[in-house]
């Protein structure tokens, strides 16, 4: 059933509320935090309405729209095309990628959060320097350890994030992690501060193209504030904003 356009908007304004709040409470200025519509399993119109009211939202700045299948990314690419061209809308890739979506992956997204294998992050880079474009990424990290979880180990990942950002058409401007699922918010937070941890080792490593690795992408609707605490920077908000799916 789609949602009206009210709804989105209001729940849009609790979201940011939230990560607000959050924010302050961790002494941090909360326009350090982006908050990222994860869409999936949603039509094109209702990105649209989500897109239309968070734009509206003041503090909000470009909106960020996060899918998890090149599929859905291909789907809605014609509708929010206009809206990339004006830069109202930045796409970010959230879900796995596998090297045979490289191409439909690096049409329709500016920034692939989940890079978690030299050899994927090989095939974008050679794609991108070969389309004489350079493309944003993120190395997600599996920092729970959990099997159904993509990412690549912690302690791989220092490594890992060096070498991406030596390659050409590739910038690393960050981190992507799926925090824990446990109900202890202290396993939650270690969790998120173990990518924080990570984060600031590759930045202070000084290696070639990591200087600007700054972003912590983690936290979703359940755990934005542990996240935020823990110094998220993008949180990727789908249930609090589209509802159960
Ligand atoms: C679905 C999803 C989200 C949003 O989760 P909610 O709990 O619905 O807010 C965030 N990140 C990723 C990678 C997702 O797949």
């Amino acid at each position: 059933m789609p949602q009206p356009l009210a709804g989105i908007a209001s729940r849009i304004a609790a979201v940011r509320s939230r990560a607000d709040d959050a924010a302050r409470t961790a002494g941090r200025d909360p326009r350090e935090v982006r908050v990222l519509l994860a869409t999936k399993t949603q039509d094109a119109a209702t990105v649209l309405d989500a897109v239309a009211a968070a734009a509206g939202t003041p503090g909000w700045g470009p909106v960020l729209v996060g899918e998890n299948r090149v599929q859905e990314l291909v789907a809605k690419a014609p509708a929010l095309a206009p809206l990339v061209a004006a830069g109202t809308v930045e796409v970010h890739l959230i879900g796995h990628l596998q090297s045979n979506k490289v191409n439909p992956a690096l049409a329709t997204s500016s920034c692939v959060e989940t890079v978690d294998s030299l050899a994927i992050a090989t095939a974008l880079a050679t794609r991108c320097e070969r389309a004489g474009r350079v493309l944003d990424v993120m190395v997600q990290v599996n920092v729970s350890g959990e099997e159904s979880k993509s990412g690549v180990a912690p302690e791989s990942a220092v490594a890992l994030a060096g070498e991406v950002a030596a390659l050409p058409g590739l910038r690393l401007v960050g981190f992507m992690t799926i925090g824990a699922r446990s109900r202890d918010d202290a396993v939650v937070r270690a969790g998120y501060a173990r990518l924080r941890a990570i984060r600031d080792a590759v930045v202070g490593s000084g290696a070639p193209g990591t200087a600007e690795a700054r972003e912590l992408s983690m936290g979703m609707t359940d755990d934005l504030e542990a996240a935020i605490a823990e110094g998220a920077t993008i949180v990727r908000v789908g249930t609090g904003i589209f509802g159960p799916r």
